[in-house]
């Protein structure tokens, strides 16, 4: 059942220039978890699971682009666990892989043009869709809340219980890809302050994500890096040319929207030596590769 999360292996991440710089480095595999319900976003939906389960609700609706991992995590889930879902997309109707994969999940989908989904914020948006569908369960965009943040708590239980079969004695921080910020705070709220977490922002740093951070996890125990490379979903040659080799170098695939551009910010930061030689910093994998068809 879905209260139970598939255990992501924490795995040694050797490349060279971590190497060179002394820092040591294991990858928790959330990719690995489960072949449809990838990475963070099973654990944002978690709580949202139980809750609709507890409530009797029919169905789950929550929001998303054509490429939305969140979405496609949704539809997989609910048709794994005997829930109907709605999914309500930005734009106008496209084929892309990802869509094709929330139909054939048996998910309805509604368009909802630019305009109609910028409105997803203002007050009275849920109305409509919940007259449409009573009793359904509504989840924010990507899964984010406060029910998100509990879920990915339980990402630092799993890595604990490894690292001692690393050979490590502990670890020291936390890198991770941002989106909302989401999966950030429920590590924050985990480490309690006795780890730094760095998110790695996959969105510009005016999106509103720290402060949705500060308010929910508090106001320490993170530090924020620019990731985005010019935007969200923007990629270039040198972040193309960067994820082939780590690929090659690691064995750990890679998509170009959250894991390469967070895995390219640390590479800077470790050559800038924002790390001291013996440093054990956990990498955490947050999954995402279906939206690689789209581009990859
Ligand atoms: C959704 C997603 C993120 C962003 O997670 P947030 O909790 O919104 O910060 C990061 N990486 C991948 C692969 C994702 O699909």
């Amino acid at each position: 059942m879905f209260e139970h999360l598939p255990k992501a292996p924490l795995q040694p991440l050797h490349l060279p220039w971590l190497a060179s710089a002394g820092v040591q480095a294991a990858v928790l595999r959330l990719d690995l978890i489960d072949p449809l319900i990838s990475g963070n976003k099973w654990f944002k939906l978690r709580y949202h699971l139980l809750q609709a389960d507890q409530t009797g609700a029919p169905g789950l609706i929550s929001l998303g682009g054509n490429h939305s991992n969140h979405l496609h995590a949704l539809a997989a889930a609910g048709k794994r666990f005997g829930f109907a879902t709605v999914g309500l997309l930005r734009g106008h109707p496209q084929e892309t892989p990802t869509v094709r994969d929330l139909q054939a999940l048996g998910m309805t989908l509604h368009w909802l043009g630019y305009g109609g989904y910028r409105a997803r914020h203002q007050e009275g948006f849920w109305q409509p869709w919940q007259a449409r569908y009573p009793g359904w369960h509504c989840i924010p965009e990507g899964g984010s809340g406060v029910e998100g943040a509990r879920g990915c708590s339980l990402i630092v239980e799993q890595a604990r219980a490894q690292v001692s079969a690393l050979g490590w004695s502990g670890y020291d921080a936390w890198w991770l890809a941002a989106g909302t910020g989401t999966t950030l705070a429920g590590l924050v709220l985990a480490e309690a302050g006795a780890r730094t977490v760095h998110g790695a922002l996959a969105v510009p740093m005016d999106h509103g994500v720290p402060d949705y951070v500060a308010e929910l996890a508090g106001n320490q125990g993170y530090r924020l890096h620019d990731a985005c490379r010019g935007g969200f979903a923007r990629f270039d040659e040198q972040l193309l040319a960067f994820i082939a080799q780590s690929e090659q170098h690691s064995g750990v695939p890679l998509e170009a929207l959250y894991t390469g551009k967070a895995l390219l910010a640390l590479h800077d930061q470790v050559e800038a030596g924002l790390f001291a030689a013996g440093t054990r910093l956990i990498f955490l994998h947050t999954g995402g590769l279906q939206g690689r068809r789209g581009y990859l």
